[in-house]
């Protein structure tokens, strides 16, 4: 019984409209899993659910209709299969991030690889506030990180080998963002423009556009539902263990500063986000790499 009201408590189990029944949630960090846990969560929910899942927006897969009475078999047997309770409350909630480096030709990061490493850290952590963390491999940002209490945009700053650009125009084509001109017969990048995509890298046929660094811009106190909010800038950093220690400190600053009840984007101003931004920038001594060419 006692075991039974536990699990019952925990993040991952949600009542339905009708309150005899709950959904069981998954923890599946970046919403990547074994073909053979895909069988074993299915197998679960044709013996204690009603036959069917959820494909939730945060990357997990919901069993519904399950009897609080088989609450502990089903937690015992998805941990099993490596696909433990998720959470849903006032903690870290499933991390999510698109396929990244691993699979699409646009990305400037490793989200997975990211995404795992913050998950192991931090899933299912207490909070005044649900954390939702989630990562893009560019500016696409298809994962749509700046609606997240925290967004992580991998990023790409061109830099042309001086010298050598044959004034072909190419990049000048494949810039979304019009940030390239010609001049003088060779290209010129505006920084203002430039949301640091990558693209034109790519696209020179000559290979004479680099970039020494890759960033991570991470975002915080974004939000969707009613009111969507844009999360506001916090910092770049280089590399993906800056970007997991620059997480963890976001946490413990909300952890330790913010008030239950309200949404995080609610209280950023309470919070002195700015003060935490600038101690958190000399912390991390980030620049935001402003070599471009031209
Ligand atoms: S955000 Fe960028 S890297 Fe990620 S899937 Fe979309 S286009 Fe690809
Ligand atoms: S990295 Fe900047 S200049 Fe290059 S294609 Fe993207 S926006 Fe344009
Ligand atoms: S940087 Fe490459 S693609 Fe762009 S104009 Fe020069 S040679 Fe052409």
């Amino acid at each position: 019984m006692a075991e039974r009201f536990g699990i019952h408590m925990r993040g991952g189990v949600i009542t339905e409209r009708d309150a005899d029944y709950c959904t069981v949630r998954v923890r599946i960090p970046a919403g990547n899993i074994s073909i053979d846990q895909v069988r074993g969560i299915a197998t679960l929910a044709k013996r204690y659910g009603c036959g069917t899942v959820h494909i939730t927006t945060r990357q997990t897969i919901e069993i519904p209709h399950v009897k609080p009475t088989d609450l502990p078999k089903i937690g015992r047997r998805l941990a099993k299969n490596g696909t433990p309770l998720g959470s849903e409350r006032d903690e870290v909630v499933n991390i999510i991030a698109c396929p990244g480096t691993e699979r699409c030709k646009y990305a400037n990061i490793d989200t997975i690889s990211l995404a795992t490493k913050i998950d192991g850290k931090l899933f299912g952590r207490e909070m005044p506030v649900k954390m939702r963390i989630s990562l893009s491999g560019c500016p696409n940002a298809c994962t749509s990180p700046m609606l997240n209490e925290i967004g992580i945009i991998g990023r790409i700053e061109p830099l042309r080998i001086p010298g050598m650009c044959t004034g072909c125009g190419t990049c000048v084509k494949y810039c979304k963002e019009n940030a390239i001109v010609i001049k003088n017969g060779v290209s010129v990048l505006d920084p203002a423009k430039c949301v640091q995509c990558g693209v034109c890298i790519q696209s020179c046929p000559f290979h004479l556009l680099q970039s020494k660094h890759q960033h991570y811009l991470i975002v915080v106190g974004g939000r969707r539902g009613r009111h969507p909010q844009v999360g506001r800038t916090l910092m770049m950093v280089e590399n993906e263990e800056q970007a997991v220690q620059a997480v963890e400190r976001i946490v413990q600053w909300v952890y330790r500063r913010a008030w239950s009840g309200r949404l995080l984007s609610e209280q950023l101003d309470d919070l002195h986000f700015d003060e935490f931004r600038k101690s958190i920038a000399e912390e991390f001594s980030t620049g935001t790499g402003s070599q471009t060419p031209g």
